[in-house]
């Protein structure tokens, strides 16, 4: 499904199959070299629905360069199946590094473990997750952009902005004249970008609310997210984004008054906008998306040093620091 958005820009819904997201939102801008960014799963129907589009608009790859928002197969994984031998490929460094590391996916499998995740669903969780199923499958090479570089197409002027948090590298493209922005997945409507944490370097949550923030700054009248509508409304959405993940904070403060727990165990007490009644019917993907969600937030309470954090039987668990133990009752 094609929609013009604005002048020589335009939106390509790319379906996702069984998937909560339901579509991705591939946007097109049209000139002597034409601009797609992002692309969708590395799987049948996206590359229909991609091809499809691009024949109704008359795109010639041959011509046609990438912008790769962040590294998710969603947004990443067709880009093999697109790219031509003279398309340039603008990626973020920490990501073009990591999908290169072989044995990524034993360290999210040993993360996962350690926070409680069952031992007899990781392969299954594994196996299940769209970055194993429908990622990028063969090395590209790319054109790495950071925070202001600039990207000139037609009228179009685009800056990148660094938006880390909802991945490490995670970028925007801002465009002042126009006032719109690229979102990626740093802004949605009706859907909240999920926070994960899957290693024990850094602090998701914290940078994803400074990078919300930065965002706010900017004078913008139209966003163009990676899924779902089309947002009008930045600032008011930014404030129920954050609003949303001081709740959730909140939320696992007053889980671990019930005593000390692994990420896995405060991810099944946590109220999650799904169709399943009980946490045992949620499907293997949502039970491993929940936890690295539940992860990123005990991260940054752990942080804010209101939680403790300490290995436990080969596993990592949290309780709750005095002062707040004391609010309890
Ligand atoms: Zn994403």
């Amino acid at each position: 499904m094609v929609e013009e958005i604005l002048a020589n820009l335009y939106k390509i819904e790319i379906p996702l199959p069984r998937n909560p997201l339901k579509s991705l939102n591939s946007y097109l801008i049209k000139n002597d070299r034409n601009l797609i960014i992002d692309t969708g799963w590395d799987q049948k129907e996206c590359l229909d629905a991609m091809q499809a589009g691009l024949t109704q608009l008359r795109v010639d790859l041959k011509i046609t360069d990438f912008f790769i928002t962040h590294l998710h197969a969603d947004h990443l994984g067709l880009l093999s199946r697109l790219a031509t031998e003279t398309s340039t490929v603008y990626f973020n460094q920490p990501e073009a590094e990591r999908i290169k590391t072989l044995g990524r996916w034993d360290d999210f499998i040993d993360f996962a473990r350690k926070n409680g995740f069952p031992e007899n669903e990781l392969q299954a969780a594994l196996h299940s997750h769209p970055g194993f199923k429908y990622g990028l499958k063969k090395d590209m090479s790319f054109h790495i952009v950071k925070e202001g570089d600039r990207i000139e197409i037609g009228n179009y002027s685009f800056e990148c902005i660094e938006t880390p948090g909802h991945t490490r590298g995670h970028i925007c493209l801002y465009e002042p004249n126009k006032k719109i922005l690229a979102a990626g997945d740093h802004i949605l409507d009706d859907i909240t970008p999920t926070i994960q944490l899957w290693s024990d370097d850094w602090d998701p949550l914290r940078e994803y609310l400074n990078s919300l923030e930065e965002i706010r700054q900017l004078d913008i009248e139209l966003v163009l997210p990676g899924h779902r509508g089309i947002i009008k409304n930045c600032r008011e959405r930014i404030g129920e984004l954050k609003e949303h993940h001081e709740r959730r904070l909140e939320e696992i403060v007053s889980i671990l008054r019930r005593g000390t727990q692994n990420a896995f165990e405060v991810a099944s007490q946590m109220s999650w906008d799904v169709i399943y009644e009980a946490w045992d019917a949620f499907p293997i993907s949502q039970k491993w998306f929940a936890t690295g969600e539940a992860i990123s937030h005990l991260k940054y309470l752990q942080e804010e040093e209101r939680i403790e954090r300490r290995p436990e039987n080969r596993k990592i668990v949290f309780s709750l620091k005095k002062a707040d133990t004391n609010h309890s009752m």
